[in-house]
């Protein structure tokens, strides 16, 4: 129950090849357009109480490194440099082929259900612990969520149907809410009562589908996102401390701040790694100013020993790293060996890993 694809490979080509052959990966982030390289190699994720991120269901990997040679890992092969190459953030070598842990495809029952925070940080312990993929969307300004929870089914297979479907994921989620936030962006003052309404307009709903069909959505407004993953036993009282500073500040923010977490793994630097973790983001509208925004929540996150995406927006450098990963020394001791003469650095590993 292995598949072996090349590092190139979009995800949706994966998804759909693997449907066709009744199998699925087990758990994905929200879209299916990245590369398996590049979702991997970034610590890509989705939510999950048992299942973790895509590089966690990586079996074996192909490296070239910096000398030209290939380099094949697993488990039993060259295990120091699986550890750290299935999260290598570009560093470590040009990943070429990666194989996968797939399963019998499964239907997995979806639950969307608006529900006030309040409620859903008081539940939150529950609302993780009873489903396999718990994950909300808090609209900031309001005191309200949509949640999501996401559960292997018996079936019977009960797809949103053709019209509701374009109604809540193309019109409501996307066009609708790229036109509230042109609005939201020339004239701020309206984003708390656009928020409001954006945190109302999508109803509850169930649905039954393939994997991959509930897990990943169209998304086309395009965003600016920061995302840290905190200890999961940390994370409701992050979020109180991220509603009081909005509501203390002049901010004006109308994307949502979605909530997600996933079990401790054993990769690296992967953000999970070691810990179970849960991840919160937050979203400004490309062409608003996001600056304010986010320095203050990355002072909350960071406050928790928050661990960055790896490609999302963040400040952090080497010296925080090597307090919030315990094992970031030996991934720099690995690329050491692998690429001493700094042939993939750049400057954002520069600052992240150190020169
Ligand atoms: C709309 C949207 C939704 C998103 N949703 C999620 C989500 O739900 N969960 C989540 O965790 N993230 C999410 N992301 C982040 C996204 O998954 C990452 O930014 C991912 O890295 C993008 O993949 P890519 O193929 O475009 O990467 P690229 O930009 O091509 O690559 C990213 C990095 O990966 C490394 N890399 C790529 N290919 C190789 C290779 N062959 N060998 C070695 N290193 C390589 C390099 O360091 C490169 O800079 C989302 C992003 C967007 C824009």
């Amino acid at each position: 129950m292995t598949v072996t694809v090349e590092a190139g490979t979009p995800l949706k080509r994966l998804n759909l090849a693997l449907a066709r052959e009744g199998l699925s990966l087990t758990n994905m982030g929200d879209i299916m357009e990245q590369t398996v390289s590049g979702a991997t190699s970034t610590g890509t994720h989705g939510t999950g109480r048992d299942s973790a991120s895509i590089a966690a269901q990586i079996r074996a990997l192909e490296l070239v490194t910096a000398d030209g040679s290939v380099l094949t890992c697993s488990a039993d092969e060259n295990p120091d440099v699986f550890a750290a190459a299935r999260i290598g953030l570009g560093a470590l070598g040009v990943v070429t082929a990666i194989t996968f842990a797939v399963e019998p495809v499964f239907l997995l029952t979806a639950r969307e259900e608006p529900m006030p925070l309040d409620r859903v940080l008081a539940d939150f312990d529950e609302l993780w612990s009873e489903n396999e993929h718990f994950e909300f969307y808090w609209f900031p300004h309001t005191g309200s969520t949509n949640t999501k929870r996401n559960n292997r089914s018996a079936g019977p297979e009960q797809p949103v149907g053709r019209l509701q479907g374009w109604l809540d994921d193309e019109f409501l989620s996307n066009g609708l809410f790229q036109a509230v936030n042109w609005v939201g962006r020339a004239a701020p003052a309206t984003v708390p009562a656009i928020a409001r309404v954006s945190s109302r307009a999508l109803s509850a709903r169930t649905y039954t589908d393939t994997p991959y069909k509930v897990f990943t959505s169209p998304r086309r407004v395009r965003f600016v996102e920061m995302e840290y993953a905190v200890p999961r036993e940390a994370v409701v009282e992050a979020l109180r401390e991220l509603r009081a500073m909005v509501d203390r500040s002049r901010l004006r923010i109308s994307f949502p701040v979605e909530v997600r977490t996933a079990p401790a793994d054993d990769i690296t630097l992967s953000t999970a790694s070691g810990r179970d973790s849960a991840y919160i983001a937050v979203h400004m509208f490309r062409g608003t100013p996001y600056q304010a925004y986010f320095t203050a929540a990355e002072r909350i996150f960071t406050a928790y020993e928050g661990r960055p995406h790896w490609g999302k927006v963040h400040t952090r450098d080497a010296e925080y790293f090597s307090r919030v990963y315990p094992r970031f020394g030996e991934f720099t001791a690995l690329r050491d060996r692998l690429d001493p003469e700094r042939l993939f650095l750049n400057d954002y590993l520069r600052r992240v890993l150190g020169p």
